[in-house]
């Protein structure tokens, strides 16, 4: 694809863009950089803040929209530092502050819902289905233990790109995904632009370490895309079906195992009591496991996150 304009930039050779865009109907504004490099080639959207109390992305989508020289750029880098702004600005744990809906649940949106619908529209509608490839970098929220991993979506026709994105990120694990709706790199990829979601950082902290690797493996992957020159490092992993358990109940969480720990089926995963201490659930593990992310707030919700485990599979990239 040889998209000519975003945003209503035209996409010059050797042009930075740095703007917000409006969205139709609300008071968000959304912040977007344009990076058109000098030579043709591939047009890559990078974003972060879908959930807007994962910093790692964040800062590093930021600072790699500094960083990145358009001199050097085969084709364009389209990066979304921030598409949840609002929630960012009245520090939401990644909800959208005016409806208080989850943004990565609502894509493709709709121009007549609320907010969150209206913003998601916007996204895809604007940036997404106009580019050739799509990273979105997330983390661990607030109340969220997490280890690094990525995701791409399988059977789809952007697949094997995907799969070779994949392979450029620094993690041990990644998710072949089944679920096709209301995630934006879900919807990206449904409509066949090989996209991947990288996961590094937890509880809504950031350090140094993590925005680097979030953008060494960015830069890997711009690299296999031929979007910057050099050669592209392959990471060897262990893909992952993944399943989730929400709470079954509202009250105190006590998790019994580390994100990362390998488990068998049947151990005890955590319990949840209540305000007396007398437990009202345990949760056993369903079958063998490792632990990609858990509550770890002592709140727990229900019909809300509390584990999500990989089961391994034989591909291993
Ligand atoms: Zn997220």
């Amino acid at each position: 694809m040889q998209v000519k304009s975003i945003a209503g930039h035209e996409l010059t050779p050797g042009k930075t863009v740095k703007d917000h865009i409006h969205v139709e109907g609300t008071e968000l504004h959304v912040p977007h950089v344009l990076l058109c490099g000098q030579q043709p080639g591939a047009t890559v959207l990078i974003s972060a803040g879908i959930h807007n109390a994962e910093y790692v992305g964040i800062q590093a989508a930021i600072e790699l929209s500094n960083e990145l020289d358009v001199s050097e750029l085969r084709g364009n880098v389209i990066l979304l530092p921030l598409a949840n702004r609002s929630g960012f600005e009245n520090r939401t744990m990644s909800m959208v502050f005016e409806d208080g809906k989850n943004l990565n649940r609502v894509f493709p949106g709709d121009r007549e819902g609320s907010e969150a619908d209206k913003l998601a529209h916007m996204l895809f509608e604007v940036f997404i289905r106009n580019v050739d490839a799509y990273i979105d970098l997330h983390s661990g929220d607030g109340y969220e233990a997490l280890i690094p991993y990525a995701y791409y979506l399988g059977d789809t026709p952007a697949e094997e790109t995907a799969k070779a994105m994949i392979a450029c990120v620094n993690t041990k694990y990644y998710v072949r995904s089944r679920c096709r709706t209301g995630g934006a790199y879900n919807l990206a990829s449904v409509h066949g632009i090989p996209s991947v979601l990288i996961e590094r950082g937890q509880l809504s902290l950031f350090s140094r370490e993590e925005i680097e690797a979030d953008k060494a493996d960015v830069r890997n992957i711009l690299r296999c895309l031929g979007v910057l020159p050099g050669e592209t490092v392959n990471y060897s992993k262990t893909q992952l079906l993944e399943y989730s358990d929400d709470a079954p109940c509202t009250g105190c969480w006590y998790p019994e195992k580390k994100v990362g720990d390998v488990f068998r089926k049947g151990e005890k995963l955590g319990e949840i009591r209540d305000y007396f201490g007398r437990s009202l659930f345990v949760e056993y593990a369903p079958q063998d496991g490792v632990l990609l992310h858990q509550c770890a707030s002592l709140n727990i919700i229900e019909k809300g996150p509390m584990v999500t485990y990989g089961v391994p599979t034989d591909d291993i990239i």
